[in-house]
């Protein structure tokens, strides 16, 4: 089933009912060239490029609950490639380029608004560094504008730029990211596996994974035992209790992030905001929400739900950022389950098992990479080498100490990337 402005005026003609289910619902066969444990964004896009673009097709992805019920459905929608340091630079360019002409490739509209994302900055060591990574985005091939105060004003006058704390000093600007709607990525990366004959088996989790001699063989779920000559764990925040089925101890840590959305208003932020003196970001939904969000929960977890003093400290951020947003009335908050890793970077790579493939350490950043990681993952499954656009996003640097990607300038400390 195709979509097409002649199907759709149709079917908007004869009562809608001629649309078939995006995807079949099979039943596990015994054995498959490769399983994928996680139905997320991540695991979804895997799925559709070793289809797509390695020919593969005896595959399936366990997905332990619904498609989209996971982070792939949770996040804020933020899309971008304004990332500073080797290693992330060249993966998020190389994914954002995905993005741009996916709706394209999938035949499926995820309303992908590549409507600017605008980073402040508040002091003069914050303009420098905003200068540099403008730089290095610039060097990468990417779009960078470092804005000064006036030129902020133009575009989102409604911001406090004189609070006596955190006064505006400017913005970089990243006019190629933007938003896109969450779970239709995850429909469309489904949709377009399924048409290529990937199984997409959903309430099937995975409870064990068989190693024999070093090598994987396949893997226990809720549904039966069934057989792999590949395996690819690729379960954003269970990855260590995932992992864990192999007798294998992750650097990850698992946090919850929060989100908020409210009532919707006339058009007020065309663009992304993101405040440099608060961990605090908004955007707008086309249906009028504003949407924003902040810090993790400061503490390990794997309930998908957050705290009420993380929810206060978000508001006080918004608050302190633009007054305006205290007339609008929050409708509802939710969480998700974070892979946090040690540098605030992912890890896409082999494990010391054979056949068993690990990709996780996305923290909060891992929509803008689904993608990218689906691509360079696939890459790595079918060609046992890795991209070349994701040949530093190595697990062994939290062993070795060499190649860290620490982006925040954080250390190793996992909540706070
Ligand atoms: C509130 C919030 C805001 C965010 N905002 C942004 C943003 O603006 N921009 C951005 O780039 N990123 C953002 N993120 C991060 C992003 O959503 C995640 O990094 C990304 O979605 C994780 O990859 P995924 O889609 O594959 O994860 P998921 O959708 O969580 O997929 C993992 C899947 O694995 C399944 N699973 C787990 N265990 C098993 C098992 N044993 N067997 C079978 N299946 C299993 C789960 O059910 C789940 O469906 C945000 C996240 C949250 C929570």
């Amino acid at each position: 089933m195709r979509f097409s402005g002649f199907r759709i005026l149709k079917e908007g003609l004869t009562g809608n009912k001629g649309w078939r289910p995006h995807w079949r619902d099979p039943e596990p066969k015994a054995e498959y060239d490769i399983v994928i444990i996680g139905g997320g964004g991540h695991g979804l896009s895997t799925a559709y490029y070793l289809a797509k673009e390695h020919g593969l097709r005896n595959i399936a992805v366990l997905e332990k609950g619904y498609i989209g019920g996971g982070n792939v459905g949770r996040n804020t929608t933020i899309v971008r490639a304004n990332y500073n340091l080797p290693g992330n630079s060249e993966f998020y360019s190389h994914s954002l380029k995905l993005w741009e002409g996916l709706e394209q490739d999938l035949n499926y509209n995820v309303m992908m608004s590549q409507r600017g994302v605008l980073n402040l900055f508040h002091s003069d060591g914050q303009r420098d560094y905003a200068a540099r990574r403008a730089n290095s985005m610039i060097n990468q091939g990417d779009d960078a504008q470092l804005l000064d105060r006036e030129a902020v004003r133009r575009m989102v006058p409604f911001l406090d730029f004189d609070n006596l704390r955190f006064p505006v000093f400017g913005g970089l600007y990243h006019a190629r990211g933007g938003t896109a709607r969450h779970d239709a990525v995850a429909w469309g990366y489904a949709r377009g596996a399924d048409q290529r004959g990937v199984d997409l088996l959903q309430n099937c989790e995975v409870t064990g994974i068989d190693v024999e001699n070093g090598r994987v063989r396949g893997v226990q779920t809720s549904r039966g035992p069934i057989r792999a000559k590949k395996v690819a764990m690729v379960v954003a925040g269970r990855s260590s209790q995932v992992a864990a089925l192999a007798g294998m101890r992750l650097p990850i840590e698992s946090h919850i992030l929060q989100a908020f959305v409210t009532e919707g208003l006339k058009p007020l932020i065309d663009h992304v905001v993101t405040f440099g003196m608060g961990h605090f970001y908004i955007s707008q939904s086309d249906k009028g929400g504003l949407v924003f969000g902040g810090d993790l929960d400061f503490y390990a977890s794997y309930a998908a739900r957050g705290n009420l003093p993380m929810a206060e400290h978000v508001m006080e951020a918004a608050m302190t950022l633009m007054p305006a947003i205290g007339k609008a009335r929050v409708l509802r908050s939710w969480g998700g389950i974070m892979d946090m890793s040690p540098d605030g970077s992912p890890i896409i790579d082999k494990t010391d098992i054979e056949g068993l493939y690990l990709n996780c350490g996305w923290c909060y950043g891992g929509f803008k990479a689904v993608p990218g990681s689906g691509h360079c993952f696939a890459h790595l499954i079918a060609q046992d080498r890795p991209h070349p656009a994701a040949t530093r996003l190595r697990l062994d640097r939290f062993r070795t100490g060499r190649g860290l990607m620490d982006e925040e300038g954080t250390g190793a400390q996992h909540n706070l990337h």
